[in-house]
């Protein structure tokens, strides 16, 4: 009994901090208006941006993709598990990637959280290796340079200027530089162009976690390397495929040699089993909305109702940083006050998670809206309603 109770005394200081969080349980698929423990909410926490994840095609192309390649892959790429299914999507996404990775190649994992892994454990596999890692980076990132050879260089938020310092002062023989490129707590993006810039001057690899950007930005949906035009054998890319893509898993795009090193050298692409085929078929129905006229209009409209919170939402003491992306957060300050505001919200059926340390820094716990182009402008206006007059409450 003294070891849960040594467990029970760190759930408790947990639980004293305001820190401990619940799971809730969704009894309807991933959408705006869901069933939650079963009571109907209004929901702006999923980063299904696009709408794609009850999609009657994604759907369908999943069915369609079990009776064709079963349940399961059976075993890992290497083995046995790569089937049809997961290297038709992979040359599709090396062929996406062609415009801004020259000879570009693709590999499909089973999730972001594993291809950053394998990304950062492979590119920094030396003890002479450096990653200069972006001060916001997402825990996958964080837990990838965690688990390189390579030493870890943080570099403060934004800062091409201090990254340029800790670049020239270097004498790594390999330089990865690492970022999120849509901060997923702030929904600000990374000065892409700027660092890009750089790495060519520095011989780094620029390696890019578009997991909030791919599907949304770009005028085909193809992420933050098509927003803003980069194209250089530095890049290494990351999308993943649970967010807008509405399915599941993620992929690495890079120059076909960084590609055929992690099919040798990627331990969380060789030591795992491929992901059940049925999904990489599913993906191909969700890409096709995506790059068609169906993901320019859900875009156009996600675009509008960022637009509509913004102007409607009128906060004094709490703050709204800027944002042009689905990710609207409304910085509270207080865990406690953060866990009470997301709570009333929940009281009127609206599903917002409050944000709190670790995630983010402390003192600025968050209510992290996010937007969906599921979502209708009736929507979005009872929640800036109801945020504005919980303000005014609580103050
Ligand atoms: C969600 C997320 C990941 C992890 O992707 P999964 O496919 O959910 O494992 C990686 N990076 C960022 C920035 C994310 O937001």
């Amino acid at each position: 009994m003294d070891l849960i109770a040594g467990i029970d005394r760190k759930l408790d200081a947990l639980a004293s901090q305001s820190l401990i969080r619940r799971l809730r349980v969704a009894d309807s698929p991933c959408a705006p208006r869901q069933v939650v423990d079963g009571r109907d909410m209004l929901a702006f926490c999923s980063n299904d941006y696009l709408g794609l994840a009850s999609h009657p095609a994604v759907i369908a192309a999943l069915q369609e993709g079990a009776e064709r390649y079963g349940a399961g892959s059976g075993a890992s790429h290497l083995v046995s598990g790569h089937s049809r299914a997961h290297a038709l999507l992979e040359e599709r996404f090396g062929a996406w990637m062609t415009p801004h990775v020259p000879q570009a190649r693709a590999l499909y994992l089973c999730t972001g959280y594993m291809a950053n892994l394998a990304v950062l454990t492979a590119l920094g596999a030396d003890a002479d290796a450096m990653i200069f890692s972006e001060a916001l980076n997402h825990a996958s990132l964080i837990d990838g340079a965690r688990l390189a050879k390579a030493g870890v260089s943080v570099y403060p938020h934004g800062d091409v200027a201090a990254l340029e310092q800790q670049l020239i002062a270097s004498t790594a023989a390999t330089k990865i530089v690492v970022t999120d490129s849509v901060f997923s707590m702030d929904g600000n993006l990374a000065p892409l162009p700027g660092l890009l810039a750089l790495c060519e001057r520095h011989g780094a690899w620029l390696v890019v976690d578009d997991a909030h950007g791919f599907g949304v930005l770009g005028a085909t949906g193809r992420g933050a390397l098509e927003h803003f035009g980069l194209h250089s054998p530095n890049l290494v890319y990351i999308g993943t495929l649970g967010k807008a893509a509405g399915v599941g898993g993620a992929f690495i795009a890079a120059h076909g040699s960084v590609i055929e090193l992690l099919v040798q050298r990627a331990r969380p692409y060789i030591y795992t089993t491929a992901a059940p085929p049925a999904l990489a078929h599913a993906l191909q129905a969700s890409l096709d909305i995506i790059e068609g006229e169906e993901g320019k209009r859900r875009r156009a409209h996600l675009a509008a109702l960022v637009d509509h919170l913004r102007d409607a939402l009128r906060p004094q003491r709490w703050q709204l940083p800027p944002s042009t992306t689905a990710i609207q957060p409304v910085i509270i300050g207080s865990n406690e006050e953060a866990l009470r505001v997301a709570a009333s919200l929940h009281e009127q059926g609206l599903w917002v998670p409050a944000i709190r340390p670790p995630t983010v820094a402390a003192g600025t716990a968050r209510l992290r809206v996010t937007l969906s182009a599921a979502h209708t402008h009736e929507e979005v206006a009872l929640l800036a309603r109801a945020l504005n007059e919980l303000e005014r409450a609580t103050a």
